[in-house]
């Protein structure tokens, strides 16, 4: 782990605010909708008992949440992880699986 992720009152208050500083550090997990998101997302917030964050887009895969199809989290690790754009060619080449 790369990056300690702060406490949730602290992220939760960083999505609210679209806080860039931790656009890649974090990601926040929508448990009502299964998607995952950058902080930084478009979309509207979750309440907060919604929300459950990691420090990894791998996390929030493993956890069973789908990336957002506002805020790309993929396509913005990708630059930096090989692995996750060569999973999401994948994905994008069999949509049956998205
Ligand atoms: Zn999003």
């Amino acid at each position: 782990m790369l990056f300690d992720l702060p406490d949730h009152a602290t992220l939760y208050r960083a999505l609210l605010e679209r806080d860039s500083r931790y656009d890649g550090q974090a990601f926040v997990c929508v448990t009502t909708t299964g998607i995952f998101c950058r902080l930084t997302c478009p979309a509207r917030k979750p309440l907060a008992e919604n929300c459950a964050f990691h420090d990894t887009i791998g996390a929030c895969l493993e956890a069973g949440f789908r990336p957002c199809k506002r805020c790309h989290p993929m396509q913005a690790a990708a630059m930096s992880e090989p692995v996750i754009a060569t999973l999401l060619d994948a994905l994008e080449a069999d949509p049956a699986r998205n």
